[in-house]
Formats: structure tokens, C-alpha cells, sequence
């Protein structure tokens, strides 16, 4: 597509031709793809369950080598212990969520027009019409002062030309691009701090704008929609309680829900913020792969001081984990950004949580230590049935179904299962 708008305006005025620098003329072409070896489109599909999966890895194998003991939210026994749902499980269900992402998001990118380029330049320069425009106003506001803008700017003339020229509200006689082939005018330009604000403006605080408030949507969908399934009985035991079903949250669990609850919560979710902050193809993908890494994050189970998804805001691994216990289960709704709603309506946890995290590990202890004691039992006595030893009692399948003589184990599971939530 090729659109013609060198001195646009020029035509129906002449006089405010060159009162501001003219736009440039732009040609706008395809956008090429990032990668060669595959087309935006797919890769947008893709992307974000790449890197739940390389992030979700990462973690793991913090997990499985205990890399960083002092930094667990729980010890491995806890995940063994405490958990209601098997690594198959949450793996199966996570696959299908995000087997559910992407055909929403091949929906969603058919409905959007291919990417285009070429227009930045004109874009940019349309910043530094406000920007000049902007400066129009200057003297105005400086006499609401008191201060004669005419004045200053004459004195500081000679010495700094260009805040002279901004002083006397964006007149820059200098600053000259050329002239006009039939009228022989001046044509005026825009000063280099002009330019270099509006590529700021363009390409740094409008999209960090947009991610702002993409961010804000997400917040706001899900909050509201997390917190009804705690208060609403029927969505809680039919959805919401697959989540809790994972006390002792891990990287890859973070996508652990029931497919309805992932839909709305997070698919639904995620699309409304990026159509709603008029996201680019490309900056969605980025929004989509940032969402999804610090949803992996909140779950992570490690309270990492080096980790930067963890420095951003307030609303972390450890702030959401608070959220996955008995206790903590009716107050940290907000997720996955920031915390903001929950402390405006009042659901943010209070208090110390130190000695609630010891009792759960060792609670989780003594009922491994149980567990062994009985495999053990159970494997001499089944030696001397059978004549032969038996292995037994591993802490997968205690975890598989746990000791009733625990109580945390039993009161948990209660929960989980929407009873008593
Ligand atoms: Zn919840
Ligand atoms: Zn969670």
C-alpha cells in the first residue's frame, strides 16, 4: 500500500505549511517474520508454550537437584505429601489447556490484518508535530507565572538557540530542511531533542503504556472471575478446586486447572487485555510470552532473590502460594501482575506465615517418616508371605494416597475437593 502525504496540510492552508515541519511520505510493505524457518503466525501460536515449558524445565531441574534449598517455599517431601493430583495428571491437563490456547489464538490472529511496516518515520514525526504544537503553549503557561517567555528567550538566545526556541513556543528559524520547489518557502524542521522525544514516545512509553494496561485488564478479568469461584460453591467444586488440588505448587502445574477455568480465566483473559490495549501481532506475542512465564513464576515454588519476575511487583511466588494453602485460600486472589485488588478490597493476606510454613513441613515429615516405617513393615511381612523381599512404601505412592492419620493431609484434601473451602 502506498499512501502519498508529503506535506500533508500544505495543500489546503498555506500558511500553516510551513509553520510546522512537514510529515513524511511513507510506503508500507508486509512486515517480514522474525525467524526464517517459521511465519509470524505460527510462531505467535507457539511461542508462549515454548517458554512455559523451557521456564517450567528450569525450574524443575532446580526442583529435582534441590539447586537452592534455602530458598523453597516447601520441602520435596511437602510436594509428595501434599499434593492431590499425580505429575501425570497435572501434565495431561496442562497440555490440553494449552492445546486450547492455541486454537484460540489462531482464531484471534485470522481475525487481525497482517502486520505492516514502513510507517514508523511518518509516525514518529507526527509525535514531533505534537511536540512542536505542545511547545505552543509554553509561553502561555510561563506568563501564568508571571515569567515573559518573549524576554527570557531572547537572553538565553545567543547562548542556548534551542531552549530559546522553546521558550518562544516552538519557533526554531533556524532549524530549515530545505526549500519549497513552487512557492520557494522555507521549509521548516523538527530540533534533534524533538525527534529523539518522539521516538521515545513511540517506540518506549506508548507500547510500555499499552503493556501497563494489558496487564491491568488481565488483573482485573481474573481477579474478579478467581475470586466468584471461591465465593460461588458450584464453580468452585466443579473448576476451581483442580488448582487447589496442588498445595505445594510447581513450575509446570502452574497451567494445572479444569479446561472451563482456563478458558475463561486465563484464554479469555489474556485475549480481552491484548484487544482491549490495541496490542500489536508482535507485541502480543511478547505480552502472551511474558503472561505465561510469570503465571510459571507465581508457582515456581521458590522465593528467588535473583529472579527478576520475582522483583517486578509484590505479586510473587510466595504471594501466590499463600493462596494455595488451607489457610491462605480466601485472601491473594490477585494474579498474575500485580496486587493492587487485593488490597483494595481488602483480600490481601496479613500477618506472619513463618510458623504456619514450619508446622506443614513438618507435618509433611513425619507422615513420610510414617509412610516409610509402615512401606517397611508391610515389605517384611509381604518377605515372608511371598519368600521373597518387595520394595514398598515409596513416597510417590504414599502421596498417591495418603495416610488418613495425618490430619493437615485429610483436612486438605477435604478442601480441595470444594467441601470446605
Ligand atoms: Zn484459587
Ligand atoms: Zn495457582
Amino acid at each position: 500500500m502506498v499512501v502519498a502525504t508529503t506535506l500533508t496540510g500544505a495543500m489546503a492552508n498555506t500558511t500553516l505549511a510551513y509553520d510546522l515541519p512537514p510529515l513524511p511520505a511513507y510506503e508500507t510493505r508486509p512486515m517480514p517474520d522474525y525467524l526464517p524457518f517459521i511465519s509470524d503466525f505460527w510462531l505467535a501460536l507457539v511461542a508462549p508454550h515454548i517458554a512455559y515449558w523451557v521456564v517450567s524445565m528450569i525450574f524443575h531441574v532446580i526442583d529435582m537437584y534441590d539447586l537452592f534449598p534455602h530458598y523453597r517455599l516447601h520441602t520435596p517431601e511437602e510436594i509428595t505429601q501434599r499434593n492431590l493430583a499425580t505429575r501425570w495428571e497435572v501434565f495431561r491437563d496442562v497440555i490440553l489447556e494449552q492445546v486450547i490456547q492455541i486454537g484460540t489464538s489462531a482464531v484471534l490472529s485470522l481475525t487481525e490484518e497482517g502486520q505492516t511496516t514502513g510507517k514508523e518515520e511518518y509516525d514518529v514525526a507526527v509525535w514531533g508535530r505534537r511536540i512542536r504544537l505542545a511547545q505552543r503553549r509554553l509561553p502561555n503557561l510561563l506568563g501564568l507565572l508571571g515569567l515573559n517567555a518573549e524576554v527570557i528567550s531572547k537572553n538565553v538566545a545567543a547562548s542556548h538557540p534551542l531552549l530559546a526556541g522553546a521558550l518562544a513556543g516552538g519557533y526554531y528559524p533556524s532549524l530549515i530542511s530545505g526549500l519549497d520547489n513552487v512557492t520557494g518557502t522555507q521549509i521548516p524542521a523538527f530540533a534533534t531533542w524533538e525527534l529523539l522525544v518522539a521516538k521515545a514516545i513511540y517506540w518506549v512509553i506508548v507500547p510500555a503504556i499499552q503493556f501497563w494496561f494489558a496487564c491491568w485488564v488481565q488483573d482485573t478479568w481474573q481477579y474478579f472471575w478467581h475470586r466468584a469461584m471461591h465465593v460461588n460453591k458450584w464453580m468452585y467444586t466443579h473448576w476451581h478446586s483442580r488448582h487447589h488440588k496442588l498445595y505445594v505448587p510447581y513450575a509446570y502445574g502452574a497451567l494445572y486447572n479444569h479446561p472451563v477455568e482456563g478458558f475463561v480465566l486465563d484464554t479469555i483473559g489474556a485475549a480481552i487485555a491484548y484487544k482491549v490495549a490495541f496490542l500489536t501481532p508482535r507485541m502480543g506475542m511478547w505480552y502472551f510470552v511474558f503472561s505465561i512465564c510469570k503465571t510459571v513464576d507465581d508457582h515456581c515454588g521458590y522465593a528467588l532473590p535473583w529472579d527478576p519476575l520475582q522483583r517486578i511487583t509484590s505479586n510473587n511466588a510466595a504471594y501466590h502460594d499463600i493462596h494455595h494453602q488451607s489457610w491462605g485460600i480466601k485472601t491473594n486472589f490477585s494474579q498474575p501482575f500485580f496486587t493492587m485488588w487485593d488490597r483494595f478490597l481488602g483480600t490481601r493476606w496479613t500477618g506472619d506465615v513463618q510458623e504456619k510454613y514450619q508446622r506443614t513441613r513438618i507435618n509433611a515429615a513425619n507422615k513420610k517418616r510414617n509412610a516409610m516405617a509402615n512401606g517397611k513393615a508391610n515389605g517384611a511381612a509381604n518377605g515372608k508371605a511371598n519368600g521373597a523381599p518387595k520394595e514398598n512404601g515409596s513416597a510417590k505412592e504414599s502421596a498417591a494416597s495418603p495416610s488418613p492419620a495425618v490430619s493437615n493431609g485429610s483436612a486438605t484434601r477435604r478442601r480441595a475437593n470444594g467441601k470446605a473451602h
